[in-house]
């Protein structure tokens, strides 16, 4: 029988790539999928219009009656799109999305038809969601956890297909009250900024009523064909391949990077950007990456919980099309050893009712010092809460990527670039003990002078650091690609609050002490700046030196998820999450409970994998073509040629040899750690095992010896598609 590798190989020669409607005009088909306020104006009564809004604007509660009426109008525009079915959509902690439809259609009690949506199936409803990861919060025996409508996020329509759902964004939590998904804690998060925020803003400016927190991400990933993806168990199964020996061409030469887009990789992007466009994302650019087959795509920043969703719902998106096109999307931040991870980067920032980015230099010297005061809590927050920020973002993938070629290492520092390294220089030489009126009236002068109001084009780039001030937002660089960045925008928003509260109790107790405020918040500015000094680095994040040099200052630098996940559960994490509301000390360890046992599926499914195809696939192989050399020595031996006709061969069947019994054997001993490994009962013990025993001692091991045999083996006996078969051809 052909092989899958062969047939596809063969099947890509055919192709002719699947033909995209002409792509319509952005503004013409922008959000026209979306029910957004001038859907919402259209379709709803002034009176529920209204309460609508303050909801979303105040975050206040919507009564049943006038749920009711939302609803009514929710269903009438759906209907008029041709949607039968809605769903609430929600965000478990399992990483993707979830939706459970249920039809407009319902019978009367004297069993005639009906068609209905009211207040009750907006506002709450009761998936039978008892699978979702809770990590021992609802005990599956009251496992009841329902989903409720998050007014703050637009309702839209999904179109899968011929069918349409209208899909209600929701929060996910139990009956106990605890947040069982991403969104809620986010919200939470947004709230504690909101508060904080806006009281150290009203020190600058008493206008200021609201403070958001903005989000623009950049989506990396890789594209593959869709045989090859399929003749690839390890691809299917984990999202990486396990094996694959570096192709002869890798990304030396950066001419993917430089390069066009593939004409069907274009095609599937303007197919996938159409259907974004509809939802109302806002996707700007689209470009290939530094390795062969990746490429990324960004959107308009947007308010964080909206860019979460609009992030989930592109995965999202560009899975289903990828497959529309014979392609695959892959979001695991290493699908392929020896060349570039991929990451989503997190752009992040504070915006004010008043319209200001709180991150964006000021045009005068008070809002320049507002600036200086956002930015210097923004890196005290980063040195105060490196280990949580850390957490945020561990996992079994990202845990590849981190260190590894072109990626932040695991260390968290700051960068900020040439000016503001000056500017925080100068203020801690000059805000000394005896600082008055006439001093910092010169100061801000001097500091607003230094601080160009264009920084974005002043701004040194350091791509090499996790946390990096871009001239108007830190872009947050170590968030992996498939993460939903809700989890360290959270942690991001929490940890920024926390630091601009206990700034405001700073400030008030030199005021309270007979200080003028401006000197007060210099003080306390500069204070901060001494305090987190050590996080700051402007160098090489990806060279050695970092490495020592960060031990050398103390930095923590944990390199693996199971420890890592450790900062999400100490004295200072629970006391940061629960002082703000966000999380509570159940859900924190839950939500722990639930990291290391992601943690621990991945790597049990990894190394099920490797066992599975190295059995199934690579010792076959090289077995039959092993027997095929030993065929051919036989013959050359009875034909009477001499020793060294028939040397050569030898010598291979004998590195073969090698490596069959090196495979064998370390598989063998794999699944005999795997099994110590899974009779561990506590989650922290068995991830590290996993992690130890399991990955570090027998992947690379394992992988080396694959690796090498696939080189030895003649290429039409490997069933399984190559590196450069799958990164090179499309
Ligand atoms: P570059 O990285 O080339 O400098 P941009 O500065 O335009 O590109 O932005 C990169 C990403 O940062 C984009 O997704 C953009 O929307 C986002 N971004 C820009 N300004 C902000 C902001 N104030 N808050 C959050 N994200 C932002
Ligand atoms: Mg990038």
């Amino acid at each position: 029988m052909e092989s899958l590798r062969f047939k596809a190989i063969n099947d890509l020669t055919h192709s002719n790539g699947t033909a995209v409607e002409g792509s319509a005009k952005i503004t013409g088909i922008f959000g026209e999928n979306v029910f957004t306020l001038k859907t919402a104006r259209e379709f709803l009564s002034d009176e529920a219009y209204k309460s609508l809004l303050t909801s979303i604007k105040g975050g206040k509660k919507i009564d049943r009656a006038m749920a009711n009426q939302i609803s009514a109008g929710l269903r009438q525009w759906a209907e008029s799109k041709g949607v039968t079915h809605y769903t609430h959509w929600f965000q478990p902690l399992t990483g993707t999305t979830a939706e459970k439809h249920d039809s407009f259609f319902t019978l009367k009690g004297d069993g005639s038809a009906l068609e209905t949506f009211d207040g009750d199936a907006l506002i709450q409803q009761e998936p039978d969601a008892s699978s979702f990861p809770n990590g021992g919060i609802r005990a599956t025996f009251e496992a009841r956890g329902y989903t409720a409508w998050d007014p703050s996020s637009p309702p839209f329509i999904m179109e899968i297909g011929e069918g349409k759902t209208l899909c209600i964004p929701t929060i996910f939590v139990s009956y106990t009250g605890e947040t069982l998904d991403y969104k809620a804690p986010l919200l939470k998060s947004l709230e504690a900024l909101n508060k904080s925020a806006v009281e150290v803003c009203n020190y600058f400016d008493k206008n200021i009523n609201k403070v958001t927190a903005t989000l623009g991400w950049e989506q990396e990933y890789f594209i593959v064909d869709e045989a090859m993806f399929n003749a690839r168990p390890d691809l299917v199964m984990s999202g990486r391949t396990v094996f694959g020996h570096a192709p002869a061409k890798g990304q030396q030469l950066e001419d993917h990077y430089f390069g066009s887009i593939p004409e069907r990789v274009y095609a599937f992007m303007r197919d996938y950007e159409t259907e974004s466009y509809k939802l109302g994302i806002p996707l700007r650019t689209r470009h290939n990456e530094v390795a062969p087959a990746q490429f990324e795509c960004a959107p308009i920043f947007e308010e964080v919980s909206v860019a979460v969703d609009h992030n989930t719902l592109l995965m999202d998106i560009m899975d289903r099309v990828a497959r529309r096109h014979k392609l695959r999307a892959l979001f695991h931040e290493k699908p392929f050893a020896g060349i570039n991870g991929s990451g989503k980067h997190n752009n992040w920032s504070m915006a004010t009712d008043t319209g200001v980015n709180l991150l964006a230099p000021g045009k005068t010297p008070k809002t320049n010092l507002m600036f200086l005061t956002f930015f210097v809590n923004t890196i005290k927050a980063v040195h105060d809460y490196s280990e949580i920020l850390r957490a945020s973002i561990a996992s079994a993938g990202n845990d590849h990527r981190l260190g590894a070629n072109e990626a932040p290492p695991a260390i968290i520092s700051v960068f900020i670039g040439q000016y503001l390294s000056k500017v925080l220089a100068d203020v801690k030489e000059r805000v000394g003990g005896k600082f008055d009126e006439q001093d910092e009236a010169i100061l801000k002068l001097d500091l607003h002078r230094s601080i160009p109001e264009l920084l974005l084009d002043n701004t040194d780039r350091n791509r090499t650091s996790p946390f990096a001030f871009t001239g108007n937002k830190f872009e947050f660089r170590a968030v992996g690609s498939g993460a939903n960045c809700a989890n360290a925008m959270t942690t991001l928003n929490s940890i920024m609050a926390a630091t601009l509260k206990q700034f405001k109790k700073d400030v008030d107790t030199l005021i309270d002490k007979g200080e003028k405020k401006e000197i007060a918040i210099m003080h306390v500015i500069r204070e901060y700046i001494v305090a987190s000094e050590k996080v700051l680095f402007e160098g090489d994040g990806y060279s050695d030196e970092w490495h020592h040099e960060a031990e050398r200052r103390g930095l923590p630098n944990v390199r693996t998820t199971p420890l890592a996940l450790d900062a999400m559960v100490t004295d200072s994490s629970k006391h940061l999450f629960e002082q703000l509301n966000v999380l509570n000390h159940v859900e924190l360890e839950a939500r722990h409970e639930i990291e290391l046992e992601k943690y621990i599926k991945r790597v049990q499914i990894e190394a099920r994998i490797m066992g599975e195809l190295c059995t199934s696939h690579v010792l076959p192989a090289a077995i039959k073509y092993q027997n095929t050399l030993i065929e051919n020595i036989k013959g050359l031996k009875e034909i009477g040629l001499k020793e060294e006709a028939y040397a050569n061969q030898k010598q291979i069947v004998a590195k073969i040899s090698e490596h069959i019994s090196k495979v064998s054997d370390l598989v063998e001993k794999m699944i005999q750690a795997r099994k110590t490994a899974n009779a561990m009962t506590d989650s922290r013990t068995k991830a590290i095992a996993y992690q130890s025993q399991v990955k570090d001692a027998f992947f690379d091991d394992i992988r080396y010896s694959v690796d090498k045999l696939e080189l030895l083996v003649a290429d039409d006996y490997w069933a399984l598609p190559k590196y450069r078969e799958m990164l090179f051809l499309r």
